[in-house]
C-alpha cells in the first residue's frame, strides 16, 4: 500500500486464507519484515489478535 495501511483497513496483500501474498518477494514491506510476533500484539488466537489490534488502532488514531 503506497501510502501505508490506514488503521482499520485490511492489507491489500492479505489473501482469502489470511496468508501474505507478497511474503518472500521484493514487495514485502520493510515494516512487516522487521515485525516480530509478540503476545501483547498477537494474543493467543486470531480473534484475540483482532481485539488487541482494534484497541491499539483506536488508541493511536
Ligand atoms: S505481512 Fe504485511 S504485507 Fe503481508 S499481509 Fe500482513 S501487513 Fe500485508
Amino acid at each position: 500500500m503506497p501510502d501505508g495501511k490506514p488503521a482499520g483497513v485490511r492489507c491489500i496483500n492479505l489473501d482469502d486464507k489470511y496468508m501474505c501474498g507478497v511474503w518472500g518477494t521484493d514487495d514485502y514491506p520493510d515494516v512487516c519484515r522487521r515485525f516480530r510476533a509478540d503476545p501483547t500484539v498477537c494474543g493467543e488466537s486470531r480473534d484475540e489478535a483482532l481485539v488487541l489490534l482494534t484497541v491499539m488502532e483506536r488508541q493511536t488514531s
